[in-house]
This record gives structure tokens, sequence and C-alpha cells, in this order.
């Protein structure tokens, strides 16, 4: 499928179709049917990729990094730290710089919200968005709808319950954008300061509920993704931190409890995009129970993001298949 934005910078700016067509090709990198190794786009061109990752990063750095080597890319991790935007050269100038050294790919994290925006209108490079702030985290909504998927969680017609720090989660907010097109329910539960004070217009439907009450989204979800309190976007200390987990988290033996009262049919799923603070969110029983499906995600986020790269460098001149 062609028609991949130069720039993917939130779920919006796929359609469904393009979406769909991700979910596919992840399938067929995970399922082996697509041969990994060399990526040959044309005869005479070998892609060469770029991480820049202005904010820390375990998972997603590495997820991609992997992926990149898997699909035969060439690699370069560009060292915000020693670089030129140390010197105070522009994000848009660094990026020229790179594509005019032939980097046809850069995937980027920055703690600046919104910061591709500006670039849409003439793209420097090709750009995969691994985080802007607290705005967007694309792929990492796309390899948990994946993994939704694979393990038979019930996306289309069910409804899940995002429990944390949603108004501070990028993912909560790729999260909020991807669901509801799968026809799948969100409840976003927390304490009243993670909580979006109200909910933007375009998401003002029936797909969205709000409560402070995490009983009650465990009682009304059928798969459950825990988000960690992300300090570091808070401006001052967060009031509601101690005794979190008593009232806010989620434990295994409260779903125990829940299960063994009736209250609910089945221990749901409990998805988290890590890392996971145990203790705060979620206690260190439900992470290592089998309903918890942190490792799962991981597992498909290197075939989520070889597929969107695959798919974003396709009119390089590689054949579509
Ligand atoms: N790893 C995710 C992110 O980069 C979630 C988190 O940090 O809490 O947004």
């Amino acid at each position: 499928m062609n028609g991949f934005p130069p720039i993917l910078a939130e779920i919006n700016d796929l359609s469904k179709d393009q979406i769909n067509w991700l979910l596919y090709s992840a399938k067929r990198f995970k399922l082996g049917v697509v041969p990994v190794g060399k990526y040959q786009i044309s005869d005479s061109h070998q892609p060469i990729i770029a991480t820049s990752f202005l904010e820390n990063s375990t998972r997603t750095k590495h997820s991609f990094v992997i992926a990149i080597q898997k699909l035969g890319a060439m690699y370069v991790d560009f060292n915000t730290e020693t670089s030129s935007l140390k010197k105070g050269e522009s994000l848009e100038e660094t990026l020229l710089t790179l594509r005019h050294q032939g980097v046809d790919l850069c995937i980027i994290r920055t703690s600046v919200s919104h910061q591709f925006d500006e670039f849409k209108a003439a793209p420097p490079i090709r750009i995969i968005n691994g985080g802007d702030g607290i705005n967007q985290h694309p792929t990492q909504a796309l390899l948990d709808l994946m993994t939704f998927m694979d393990d038979g969680s019930k996306v289309s017609g069910g409804t899940v319950g995002i429990i944390g720090d949603c108004v501070h989660s990028r993912v909560a907010h790729s999260l909020m954008e991807l669901l509801p097109q799968f026809g799948c329910k969100i409840i976003l539960a927390g304490p009243e300061e993670c909580l979006p004070k109200k909910l933007d217009s375009r998401l003002d439907s029936s797909m969205f509920h709000l409560t402070n009450d995490t009983k009650e989204a465990i009682l009304k979800s059928d798969f459950l993704y825990l988000l960690r309190i992300q300090k570091e976007r808070h401006s001052g200390p967060a009031t509601y931190y101690d005794g979190y987990l008593q009232k806010h988290g989620v434990s295994l033996a409260r779903l125990e409890h829940m299960l063994s009262g009736g209250e609910i049919s089945k221990i749901p799923f409990v998805y988290h995009p890590g890392p996971a603070n145990v203790g705060v969110e979620l206690d260190h029983a439900l992470m290592k129970s089998r309903y918890y499906r942190a490792h799962a995600q991981v597992t498909n986020s290197v075939y989520m993001r070889m597929a969107i790269i695959k798919a974003m460098l396709a009119n390089l001149g590689e054949k579509d298949e």
C-alpha cells in the first residue's frame, strides 16, 4: 500500500486502511512470512535510518534499532548530546543536514509536544515520532492494538480501562485516537489531577467515559491498560502519590478478590507501555502473573516498527506488496 505520510506524528496522520495494512504487515513479519535480512529498496539504494532521542528511552529506542537491523537498513545513532543542537542549531537545520548526508528517515523523541507540526508543510526528512512531550506516541498505540488483537482482547465492541496519569500520557492520547476507530470504548480512570478537565471536542462521544473510581473502570472494562505517573511532566509534587496503589493502582489480590466475590467473571489481561513502577500503579504479583502482557507488547513492538519503517520508505522505490 502506498501513500504513507512522510511524517508520522500522530495516529490521525494515518487512514484506517493504512492502519489495517500495518497490522497485516507486522503480523507477516511476526509469522516469518516476510524474510528478514537485507532490505532492498532499490538496486542502487540501501536506506539509512537515524534515531535521535532527545528524551530517555529503553523500549522504544531499542525496538526501533532492532527493527532497523532486522530490515537490513543502515543505522545511525544521532547523539544529541554531542551535536550542534547543543550549539543552538535548529532541529529543522539538523534534520536537513542529515538528509543531505543521505539519511532517509529519522526516528525522533522529544520533550516538546507538537514539535513536528511545523515540519508538516515542508518535511525536512521522513520522520517517525518516537514520543513528543505529552502529545502522542503513535507507534506505541499501534503495537498495543496489535497485541490486544493477538491476545483476543475484546477490541471491537469492547472497553479498555486506561488507568493512571492519562492527562500527561502521550500513549493515552494516541490510544484515544486509535481505539475508537476500531469500535473500542475507553474509560479513563485515575485521580482528578490525572484526568483531562474536559474531553477534546473530537473525543466528545459515547466512546469515552471518565471516572476517579478505579473499581468502576475494572468492573466495566474488558481489558486494562495501566499508566505510570509521569512525574517528570508535573510542575510540583503529586499530592495523590501516597497510598496510590491502594486507591488507584491494580494489584493481583484486588483482581482475585473481585473474581472470588463474583464482581468480575474473569481476571482481565493487563497491559502497560513501560516503564512500570511496582508498588505504585501495580504490584509485583500482578507483574509476575500470566495476566500481565507487557512483554508481549515489547515483542510485538519490533514487528510493528518494522512494518511502519517499511511502509514509510515504500515510495523510495521498493515494490508494493
Ligand atoms: N514509555 C512510554 C512513553 O515514552 C510510557 C512512559 O514513559 O510512561 O511515553
